[in-house]
């Protein structure tokens, strides 16, 4: 069984990489492109890791996050923000709304999917590490 990641993210370029490198890693990717229906894909898809950008219009990545820890079939997912603001407090902020992880944007494909496991339990690693 492949792990399914939701991905929450409205910048296609960003989308394209993501979804190729978690595939590439033999992860299931569902794509969803704001908060709203970001949400409503956690529900039904019911993933193993959700990753979060921060900035998204409308719902950002912070009211997303708290809005699925409101959901005892949801609160459970590992979220992990994904984002380019370089802000400081920007990664506690995100943390305190609830995701386990953060990584910075640009996206570096050599390490991205590594920086993504680093968070996750065993469990929830698509390839065992060496
Ligand atoms: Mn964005």
């Amino acid at each position: 069984m492949k792990l399914k990641v939701l991905v929450i993210e409205d910048n296609k370029q960003n989308m394209y990489m993501i979804t190729y490198l978690l595939e590439s890693y033999s992860y299931e990717v569902i794509q969803s492109f704001n908060g709203i229906d970001g949400i409503q894909r956690a529900k039904e898809e019911k993933p193993d890791i959700i990753l979060l950008d921060i900035q998204l219009p409308e719902m950002d990545g912070y009211a997303i996050a708290s809005e699925l820890m409101k959901h005892d079939e949801l609160k459970n997912i590992p979220i992990i923000a994904v984002t380019s603001y370089a802000m400081m407090g920007d990664k506690e902020k995100a943390m305190e709304a609830g995701a386990i992880g953060y990584i910075e944007k640009p996206i570096d494909p050599d390490i991205f999917v590594s920086q993504m496991e680093a968070f996750l339990p065993s469990h929830l690693v698509q390839r065992s590490k060496n």
